[in-house]
């Protein structure tokens, strides 16, 4: 149906323009933040897939991890090292998922890079 794929998700838009997320990062739509440094910013999902789902994201813009560079390595890594401090923080201690969607066939949405935290739930494997 309309502007939805089959998994019930927003169609992903061009990959080379502005997302909503790029709108979040300039603070020009609101967002659940909970953690910020210089290099990435990590907030809730609007669409929650478990008590904790926080998307995090690099500042730099990246359209998707199959399209990172070998220059991206260190904020690639800082990603997942801010993951580990909101899982902390959320009281994920029995653990946790992260996940990066990528491209059509991974059911990516949005077009600028990011990892998906999910937890304070049993989660199931494999995912679909
Ligand atoms: P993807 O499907 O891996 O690209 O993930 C995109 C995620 O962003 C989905 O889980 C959406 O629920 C979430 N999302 C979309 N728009 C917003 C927003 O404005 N704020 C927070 N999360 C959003």
């Amino acid at each position: 149906s309309n502007n939805m794929t089959e998994e019930g998700k927003p169609a992903p838009t061009n990959p080379n323009e502005d997302t909503i997320f790029g709108k979040i990062l300039r603070k020009e739509i609101p967002a659940t933040v909970v953690y910020e440094d210089e290099d990435a910013l990590a907030f809730r999902d609007v669409s929650p897939q478990a008590p904790t789902h926080v998307i995090i994201i690099p500042k730099v813009f990246i359209s998707q991890l199959s399209k990172a560079k070998p220059e991206h390595e260190r904020v690639l890594g800082h990603l997942l090292l801010v993951a580990q401090k909101v899982a902390y923080n959320e009281g994920l201690d029995d653990g946790f998922r992260i996940v990066i969607n990528d491209g059509p066939k991974g059911c990516q949405s949005v077009y600028h890079l990011h990892v998906h935290l999910i937890g304070g739930r049993q989660l199931k494997w494999p995912p679909g």
